[in-house]
């Protein structure tokens, strides 16, 4: 048996809820004794339960599949620039309840699996659940992660280096822990939150400290070969640019990352100076000349990368968000139009607006820690 089959069949009855091992193999394609075997292997770790509901042709109702709405829960975990964020979701991808963390300075890694475990603890009693229903554990990071999703390879925010941080936790929380990086979870808790359909190709660009990328395809995230691909932040859009931390001229993330847009704001302003993007959000909306133009330029570069992103890939959406988020809103409408204006004629995407916001990253987390352990079933 193959494991995707076991998760292409967990896939099936989360999306249609109550259905009949028949249909399932139907709609899969996957032979009735593949399907069999898969269901008993997701009935067993207690993912599905069986109900007799519906009508029948005679005789008792046929044995349907849902999912155990009531047992089993996953976490999802966001090492932010400055916060932790964690959420609960149950197995259909509701989030059950939420809480967040401020992020002290300098953190070893064994004081933040310490943070993580007190978090999670919360939410368990918050919740009214026991700790044996916590089936896995997914932690977006800011940085690059190994192949295997348990190792932090590097993380110029945290300042660390190779460090074993899925052991760590798992040491910690008896539970099996993953972990990913920022952009690509943002982009497939959109990609689950709107609810896509499986063969849309998402791609995210997410605007906070930095820009991160990431990609969707066929339900799954895209990684490359050694899971450093869509590092569209450091893609040259002004060759006469600022320089970069990378070392290049005019990355995107030299020109349009938020500490930049603040950053440009003090040096020309005259008279008032801002710490963060929602006072930049405030002067726009009372018409501050430098804000609003500020604010336009920014929109452009967003959509430069994007359009050059959209045209190498050619994906069905672009869903922009991070902490950039709140002035979002005040862009959007400029840098659709001059991605417009930008990408080819034949390219069909569309461009929308993270619907998570702060939430995202953990929110994605959680999905793929449900998704990594049931692959590793066989
Ligand atoms: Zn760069």
């Amino acid at each position: 048996m193959e494991p995707d089959n076991v998760l292409e069949v967990f896939k099936t009855v989360q999306k249609k809820s109550l259905i009949s091992r028949t249909e399932i193999a139907k709609i899969t394609k996957l032979s009735p004794s593949t399907v069999g075997r898969c269901t008993q292997r997701l009935l067993e770790k207690n993912f599905f339960v069986e109900k007799r509901v519906g009508k029948s042709s005679g005789g008792r109702p046929p044995i349907l599949l849902d999912i155990n709405r009531e047992n089993g829960f996953s976490v999802g975990i966001e090492v932010g620039e400055s916060h932790i964020d964690a959420v609960l979701l149950n197995l259909v991808n509701e989030m059950k309840d939420s809480n967040s963390k401020r992020l002290s300075n300098h953190l070893s890694p064994n004081a933040l699996a310490d943070d993580i475990k007190n978090m999670i603890d919360e939410l368990v009693n918050k919740a009214h659940i026991s700790q044996e229903d916590i089936i896995s554990v997914g932690v977006g990071l800011p940085g690059i992660v190994s192949a295997d999703q348990k190792r932090l390879l590097l993380s110029p925010n945290l300042k660390w280096k190779d460090v074993d941080m899925a052991r760590l936790l798992e040491g910690k929380l008896n539970k099996p822990v993953f972990l990913d990086n920022g952009a690509n979870l943002m982009t497939f808790a959109e990609y689950h939150y709107n609810k896509l359909s499986s063969n849309a190709m998402v791609l995210g660009i997410i605007v906070g400290r930095g820009i991160g990328t990431g990609l969707v395809v066929k339900e799954s995230i895209f990684r490359g070969v050694n899971g450093a691909a869509l590092e569209a932040g450091h893609s040259v859009i002004k060759t006469d640019g600022p320089l970069c931390s990378c070392g290049r001229r005019g990355c995107a993330e030299a020109l349009a990352s938020l500490p930049r847009l603040i950053e440009s704001y003090n040096k020309q302003s005259k008279s008032k100076k801002i710490d963060n993007v929602r006072e930049l959000n405030e002067l726009f909306l009372k018409k501050d000349k430098l804000a609003v133009e500020l604010i336009n330029e920014e929109a452009f570069y967003l959509s430069v990368l994007s359009a050059n992103l959209a045209n190498i890939f050619n994906p069905s959406h672009i869903i922009i968000g991070g902490e950039i988020s709140p002035i979002l809103p005040l862009m959007i409408k400029t840098i659709k139009t001059s991605f417009l204006d930008q990408v080819l004629t034949t390219n069909r995407c569309e461009l929308l607006t993270s619907q998570l916001n702060e939430k995202s990253i953990a929110y994605g987390a959680a999905i793929m820690a449900i998704e990594k352990e049931i692959e590793g079933y066989i």
